[in-house]
């Protein structure tokens, strides 16, 4: 549900004269304007020596269950380069030794019925040693696959999908 239908009122003056523009909320009575603008989020293309790409699967909802990249928002004052570290170390237990900027995507994140506009950064992300793996945090599970046989119809985010099938192009 857009953020829209869950402001009745101002939150400064209360008065119900608060319209969503496209972009903002406007209140015409006190001059309350607030922004909405695409919460930053990252997401990390890994590959093992032997080409296959780490996709993981998603242990809560939206989407539980299907395939997803690691990844996760960026934090307040967080580079996103630092958000990509922070996440795989969290969600996989793995550090990055270097990280190469691969594309963006927008997409739309519903959670508790509130509709979050995020901008998905993708890296490709090298990692030394995959001993210490762990499917931690919000990841039920990991597997490894070879790009030729992805399924993209089981990655659940439209953005996510959109990553992985501009990645298999690029490497077939
Ligand atoms: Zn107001």
């Amino acid at each position: 549900m857009h953020i829209k239908e869950h402001f009745k009122s101002c939150p400064k003056c209360q008065s119900t004269a608060i319209k969503f523009d496209t972009k903002h909320f406007v209140c015409s009575e006190c001059g309350f304007d607030f922004y909405i603008n695409a919460s930053a989020a990252v997401a990390v293309l890994i590959t093992n020596a032997k080409g296959e790409l780490l996709l993981t699967v998603r242990k809560f909802d939206p989407f539980k269950g299907t395939y997803d990249l690691p990844g996760g928002f960026v934090d307040i004052n967080e580079t996103v380069e630092n958000a990509a570290t922070r996440e795989i170390k969290e969600e996989l237990n793995l550090d990055i030794t270097s990280l190469e900027y691969f594309c963006s995507f927008p997409n739309t994140y519903t959670y508790k019925e509130i509709d979050y506009y995020t901008l998905d950064m993708v890296f490709k992300a090298e990692i030394e040693d995959f001993t210490p793996l762990q499917a931690n945090d919000d990841v039920s599970s990991i597997v490894f696959l070879s790009p030729k046989k992805i399924d993209t119809t089981a990655i659940g985010l439209t953005s996510i999908k959109a990553i992985v099938s501009k990645y298999i192009d690029s490497v077939s």
